[in-house]
């Protein structure tokens, strides 16, 4: 009885929070999965185009699953900062290593994130391996979300939403607001999907590199609220028939200047990684032949799966 009360008071308070994004917000994670497509060689594109709506839509599970299942939540991010070095000399690329020195309790806290990207690649080459239709397009979608959720600079530090400083909401602004308002002059030319010869590694640069983008992330838009008075930082636009608080179009608009391009760069980023890993693991499990899979119709299962969970809101804990 208490579950069930504690259930529905949970949603009754997930239907009234605000549209917020805690990685890419669902508009940018569709449109990367979807633009990684483009990068794959024919022999990979094939299947990839056949099952595109797919691959765009199943984006987002892992977001939408964040409610439901059990340690999803720590796979999106990763608090570097909490770690004794940022070089990453003496964080252990290897899960079990880094196990030993943290404990699980405490890597589950501060977030998992390079480590499960290494082993959802295991899975998607294990995937091609078995010729199995639904794993890969499955783990090639959601791979495809972590990727994302791995270049956005907010996902590497502890104060993800700006908790720490007073700049609450400024995960969204980043990762949802900007790509919304700005996408269309984004150049998504990033060319075709190259082989990676050490994935770990590449996961790791990856999580050090957006890292090293949290500073200006929370300094510009700590400096521009000094000079935007509050009535004018925010403005109410309608979503879904309902008002909502978010920021004003010259917020943004100044905010994305002073980031020179940043959540494009990151963006492009997204989509190339994605269609360098998916070719890596196609590689790494021998090149298989994906002419056969291609009349595949997917199980009702992963189709319904997305469908399920459509009443969830775009935001969750970090
Ligand atoms: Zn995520």
């Amino acid at each position: 009885m208490e579950k069930f009360f504690t259930k529905r008071i949970l949603l009754l308070f997930l239907s009234f929070t605000p549209i917020q994004g805690f990685s890419w917000g669902f508009f940018a994670h569709e449109h990367i999965n979807r633009l990684a497509v483009f990068t794959l060689p024919a022999e990979m594109a094939g299947f990839y185009k056949e099952h595109l709506e797919f691959i765009t839509e199943a984006a987002v599970l892992p977001d939408k699953r964040r409610y439901v299942v059990k340690n999803e939540g720590p796979r999106h991010f990763i608090d570097l900062d909490i770690y004794e070095d940022s070089s990453g000399i003496t964080l252990p690329q290897d899960w079990k290593r880094a196990v030993e020195k943290y404990g699980e309790d405490s890597l589950m806290k501060h977030g998992v994130l390079p480590w499960h990207l290494y082993l959802m690649k295991y899975e998607l080459t294990q995937a091609f391996k078995n010729k199995n239709p639904d794993a890969i397009l499955k783990l090639s979608a959601e791979i495809g979300h972590y990727l994302g959720d791995a270049h956005v600079p907010l996902h590497t530090c502890s104060n993800y939403n700006g908790q720490f400083t007073n700049q609450h909401g400024i995960h969204g602004l980043w990762e949802s607001r900007l790509p919304e308002l700005y996408f269309e002059s984004f150049d998504f030319f990033v060319g075709p999907a190259m082989y990676i010869s050490n994935t770990r590694e590449e996961f790791w640069s990856v999580v050090f590199r957006s890292q090293t983008m949290v500073d200006s992330v929370l300094k510009f838009e700590k400096s521009l609220s000094e000079e935007f008075s509050s009535d004018l930082k925010y403005s109410f636009e309608e979503r879904g028939g309902t008002m909502v608080r978010t920021y004003s179009k010259d917020f943004c608009n100044t905010y994305h200047l002073m980031l020179a391009g940043q959540v494009e760069r990151q963006m492009r980023a997204s989509v190339k990684m994605i269609g360098n890993i998916w070719y890596t693991c196609w590689v790494d499990a021998g090149q298989p032949d994906l002419k056969d899979l291609m009349k595949h119709h997917l199980k009702e299962e992963d189709i319904n799966e997305i469908k399920q969970h459509d009443d969830k809101k775009d935001g969750c804990v970090h």
